[in-house]
């Protein structure tokens, strides 16, 4: 299945996607189960998820964001 049409939060949980968080900083990765995601920056598209997302090791706030598809 493809996960080009996750585009919000609530495709994530939709679709059974995860979505991952790569610190540009530090390198960091987090990964966010859909209603983790949801939980974490509420039913947004995913740019605004990305703007939101903060490194919970350096604090930087720029992460690349990857949508990886159900397991
Ligand atoms: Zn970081």
């Amino acid at each position: 299945m493809s996960t080009k049409h996750v585009r919000t939060t609530g495709d994530l949980v939709r679709f059974g996607a995860s979505l991952r968080l790569d610190c540009s900083g530090c390198g960091a990765a987090r990964t966010l189960s859909g209603p983790e995601a949801v939980q974490t920056f509420g039913l947004a598209p995913l740019t605004h998820a990305r703007a939101r997302a903060k490194c919970s090791r350096c604090g930087v706030k720029a992460a690349r964001i990857v949508v990886l598809p159900p397991l």
